[in-house]
């Protein structure tokens, strides 16, 4: 072997949902909102003089900081901003997860949480979920270095309540507890009341889901000032300018719109509503989401048969080849047009192989 193939940094990396591009597809596979961002992001966008470019954008991200301080009621000392919610949680783990102790997070939850652990050597304990894929907050007494939560959790869907994640809080002062709040836009409920009482607390959020700006790459913390600066600390230390002219500019017009970003999150609701209702007369079960997917099983059908099965006909579901949830599917909820097709073809492919 090359001597200097020791100095590589042998990692195996997070997959993201494949990003196919084909004419008609339906793509229900990684979450994305089906509807356009707010009207007054669209503007922006057609005003937009590209002669803005030549400069740097502002280091502190300021006009985003300050549109999510304004949104939330909160200083712009209690608010980083990074390159999607990925980029606010890899910072996250350098700045805040510095302990000799494990930092404690599910066994089954966003596939991204043990990469990091292991891109930044941070040590970790991934915790069983109970049977019905439900936290068990006991677990979480133990000695940590800290905690991360996905909630709503991904792929289950299951939001935790308020109560079970601040008794996790509670009895955890002496760490850092992230909750990621990439979903509770879609029913469930945040903990960014609670940062006043907690200074141990961080929420994270995204433009992605919500907001319908996943190409853009915008996400965000709330927490503590002395938190936040640690974030910072670490971003400046990396890559002064992560975040674009471009999305500070055109970020800072979604948060303004606070009607279009209720009226998308309510249209995804009566959506994700229905498509339930149908699904569970053709013999799927599935915990009660409160995100904008289901996380679907059959009671005959293999879920990596339906997927395949969907993949030909241009349906692009997100198939987990995981212990505990090989028999699932996650299913993002698309347009009602989108979701009716999808039901139309279950129905049919279920009924020709006998499963219904
Ligand atoms: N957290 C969870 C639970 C997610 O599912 C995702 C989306 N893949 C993210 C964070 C990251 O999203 P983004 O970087 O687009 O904000």
């Amino acid at each position: 072997m090359e001597t200097w193939k020791k100095n590589l940094r042998e990692i195996e990396p997070y997959t993201p949902g494949d990003q196919p591009n084909k004419a008609g597809m339906i793509k229900i596979n990684t979450n994305e909102n089906p509807y356009p961002p707010a009207p007054g992001v669209l503007k922006a966008i057609k005003e937009f003089e590209p002669d803005k470019l030549r400069l740097y954008p502002n280091p502190e991200s300021l006009p985003i900081v300050e549109a999510l301080a304004d949104f939330y009621g909160r200083k712009k000392e209690e608010v980083f901003v990074g390159v999607g919610s990925d980029d606010v949680l890899a910072i996250a783990y350098m700045a805040l997860f510095n302990s000799d102790k494990p930092i404690l997070f599910p066994d089954i939850t966003y596939s991204f949480y043990d990469v990091w652990a292991k891109l930044f050597r941070v040590p970790y304990r991934q915790i069983p979920l109970d049977e019905n894929f439900r936290i068990k907050k006991e677990d979480y007494y133990a000695e940590n270095g800290g905690i991360l939560l996905a909630n709503p959790n991904a792929p289950t869907s299951i939001s935790e309540s308020l109560e079970n994640i601040e008794d996790i809080i509670k009895n955890n002062r002496d760490s850092i507890v992230i909750i990621d709040e990439a979903y509770v836009d879609f029913g469930g409920n945040s903990v960014l009341p609670l940062i006043d009482r907690y200074d141990n607390l961080l929420v994270v959020q995204t433009f992605s889901k919500a907001r319908s700006m996943a190409g853009m790459r915008v996400g965000y913390a709330i927490g503590n000032p002395v938190l936040i600066r640690a974030m910072n600390d670490v971003k400046y230390s990396f890559n002064s300018y992560t975040m674009n002219l471009p999305a500070l500019t055109f970020a800072v017009e979604a948060v303004r719109d606070k009607t279009y970003f209720e009226d998308t999150i309510q249209k995804i609701i009566r959506t994700r509503s229905w498509v339930m209702d149908d699904l569970k007369k053709l013999g799927f079960s599935f915990p009660d989401s409160k995100a904008n997917f289901l996380f679907v099983t059959h009671k005959c059908c293999p879920a990596k048969e339906l997927y395949e099965a969907m993949k030909r006909e241009n349906i692009f579901v997100r198939y987990f080849n995981k212990e505990r949830i090989n028999n699932y599917l996650r299913v993002s909820i698309g347009t009602d047009e989108e979701m009716k097709k999808v039901v139309v073809f279950l129905e049919e492919y279920l009924k020709e192989n006998n499963y219904i």
